[in-house]
């Protein structure tokens, strides 16, 4: 088995976690996960992801890694909360609809209340900002019960691609060929502000008509999902699934910049420095796709539209900064990121 996002031959690391929930309830059948990484900045706040997993461990190990990128992404983007996710495994790929779906939800807000506020969920791949509002009825808070973030991270995804391009190809994006992998609540909004502003957009995904359907509004070509990663292009979008760029087939990837909104896009560091030392420019996934916390988080604190706006679009001055400083010293973006994101927790524990 790999160590992808459904199964794992990795067992979980418990402790890399500061808290690890596994919850059970009898009545409803509910089987979830809380991961919270880390409170130094906040709150653990971070998604609900409901789906079917291979085995216990694939889930626990899914909901760690989730959770410790989101620590990366609230401290990269100066937020006060800290790294947070929780996973509700689904007995099969069909989601639950009606009143069983609501007795889990509940089941799982009664779990949510119990850790007293130390961990928020949000929406996350197969849960809606309607099952957030179920969650609040047992008494926790959840984020995302209003609207849906993905339009907002698409528009911060926008901005880190933009800065990608810039940094690498010294353009805009008129002409640039984007390839997004992935039609959804992202990668759709991202392929059509980048249509906008005159690029080549080709659209994949596995749901084909899904995939058509956009190419036909945006006047984009449709190409086969296991190819995406390796096109001919200039930039490449990971907008669907974990893990897609791997030691293995880093070699094979033709873009000059990788800029998405899929989490764990690089499925280890090794990955990262293939990548660099072929002199593809990969922008931080977990800097990219702020832009739905960002999103959030101004709900929370009452911004208006133009200081959303201007937040989102620090997405693209950050990415700069980023690259310029990994170019500087000769890393990864990735670990540059890293390095960034370890400095303000740091900087925080000490009271700064
Ligand atoms: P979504 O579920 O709306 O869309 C995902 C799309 O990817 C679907 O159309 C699906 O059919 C397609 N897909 C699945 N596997 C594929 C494959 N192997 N090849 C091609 N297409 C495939 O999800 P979304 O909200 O658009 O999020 C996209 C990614 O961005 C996810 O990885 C998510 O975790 C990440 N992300 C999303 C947000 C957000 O605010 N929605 C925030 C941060 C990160």
């Amino acid at each position: 088995m790999s160590n992808n996002d459904t199964g794992s031959s990795v067992a979980p690391d418990f402790f890399a976690s500061e808290q690890v929930i596994t919850c059970h309830d009898e009545a409803t059948g509910l089987r979830a996960v809380i991961a919270i990484d880390n409170t130094t900045l906040g709150p653990g706040f971070g998604g609900t992801r409901w789906r079917p997993y291979a085995s216990p461990e694939a889930a626990v190990i899914e909901a760690q890694r989730l959770a410790a990128a989101m620590t990366l992404k609230h401290a990269l983007a100066d937020l006060p909360y800290g790294g947070a996710k929780s996973v509700i495994l689904a007995d099969s790929p069909t989601a639950l609809d009606g009143d069983e779906r609501r007795s889990a939800l509940l089941a799982f807000g009664e779990f949510v209340a119990r850790t007293n506020g130390a961990y928020i969920p949000g929406v996350d791949m197969g849960t809606t900002p309607g099952d957030m509002r179920v969650i609040e009825e047992r008494g926790g808070r959840a984020f995302c019960d209003e609207v849906d973030p993905g339009p907002y991270t698409a528009r911060g995804v926008y901005a880190a691609m933009r800065a990608g391009v810039r940094h690498a190809l010294h353009r805009d994006m008129k002409g640039v060929r984007v390839v997004v992998q992935g039609t959804g609540q992202v990668g759709a909004n991202l392929a059509r502000f980048a249509a906008a502003d005159g690029a080549i957009v080709s659209v994949a995904d596995i749901d084909g008509d899904r995939a058509q359907a956009l190419a036909d509004e945006l006047g984009a070509t449709v190409i086969d999902p296991d190819d995406a990663p390796y096109a001919e292009c200039d930039v490449f979008a990971p907008c669907a699934v974990a893990r897609v760029l791997t030691t293995d087939n880093a070699s094979r990837v033709r873009a000059r910049v990788v800029a998405g909104a899929a989490n764990d896009t690089l499925d280890s560091a090794e990955a990262g420095e293939a990548l660099r030392a072929a002199g593809i420019t990969v922008v931080p996934d977990f800097v990219a796709n702020a832009g739905g916390v960002i999103q959030v988080h101004a709900g929370v604190v009452g911004w208006d539209e133009d200081t959303l706006t201007a937040a989102l679009e620090r997405i693209g001055d950050r990415v700069q900064d980023i690259l310029t400083e990994a170019d500087r010293r000769g890393i990864t973006p990735e670990q540059a990121a890293r390095d960034r994101a370890a400095e303000r927790l740091a900087g925080a524990t000490n009271g700064q």
